[in-house]
């Protein structure tokens, strides 16, 4: 039988601390795939890893026949690569250049930043650690690898009741963060869609900009992390902040 680990663990070793400390009254939660990475990471290594039954797949989640935790459950299983061929391809994923800025000005803010994925941990947290950027909690699918050349994924957050059958139901996370004041959200995507009507206020790019017109949840419309930071501190004012 295959024998299959975290590949977080082969390569990082993580301890406890990574999941950070929520100490302050507010939060950002960020959207990975073309929110914080200008390219959406699984599409790119399945381009050059997956096979013919990777698209047929995708066919069928676009048609809305599968969610994205069965599809990409199949997709990831289906891809032929050995971890250095993968290490090899998430060195060339680039991030929005402005999102350090923007973990500075939440830093400096004392806002709380995590990151929620339908996404690949592992993937998500190599591209992280190349912007020094690593010590973000990451809350996405686990990626796990047979020290050869086959994968598969885990769904440490799905959630059943969900209408979108996500991996990583990003709606149970904010299930979870009923302890701040104000929860803000930036995404792009389909797999953002079940938790915008959720937060406070919505930072939308692309294809959740249109959900948020359609379903009227209050958002504001942005290209570039900068633009949170230029929003941000009219929307938090600063005695509650510092009280
Ligand atoms: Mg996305
Ligand atoms: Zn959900």
């Amino acid at each position: 039988m295959t024998y299959f680990v975290p590949v977080e663990e082969i390569k990082f070793c993580h301890n406890q601390s990574f999941r950070g400390n929520d100490l302050y009254p507010y939060i950002v939660l960020c959207d990975f795939d073309g929110t914080i990475s200008k390219k959406d990471v699984t599409d790119t290594l399945l381009d050059h890893f997956g096979n013919k039954k990777c698209e047929q797949l995708e066919q069928q989640w676009r048609e809305g026949r599968i969610g994205s935790r069965e599809c990409m459950r199949q997709q990831i299983a289906n891809m032929d690569a050995s971890l250095a061929q993968i290490d090899e391809v998430l060195a060339q994923i680039e991030i929005d250049p402005t999102f350090c800025a923007f973990i500075d000005f939440a830093q400096s803010e004392q806002l709380n930043v995590h990151i929620v994925s339908d996404g690949l941990d592992y993937a998500i947290q190599s591209i992280l650690k190349r912007y020094k950027l690593d010590f973000l909690p990451v809350y996405a699918n686990k990626l796990l690898h047979d020290y050869q050349r086959s994968w598969q994924l885990q769904f440490p957050y799905t959630n059943a009741d969900c209408v979108k059958a996500s991996g990583n139901c990003k709606c149970q996370h904010r299930y979870q963060l009923t302890e701040f004041k104000k929860v803000f959200y930036v995404g792009d995507g389909a797999s953002d869609f079940c938790i915008a009507d959720k937060v406070d206020l919505v930072f939308a790019k692309d294809k959740l900009i249109d959900f948020c017109q359609q379903y009227q949840i209050p958002f504001q419309p942005i290209s570039a992390f900068s633009d949170v930071v230029t929003a941000l501190p009219n929307l938090i004012t600063a005695e509650s902040i510092h009280c």
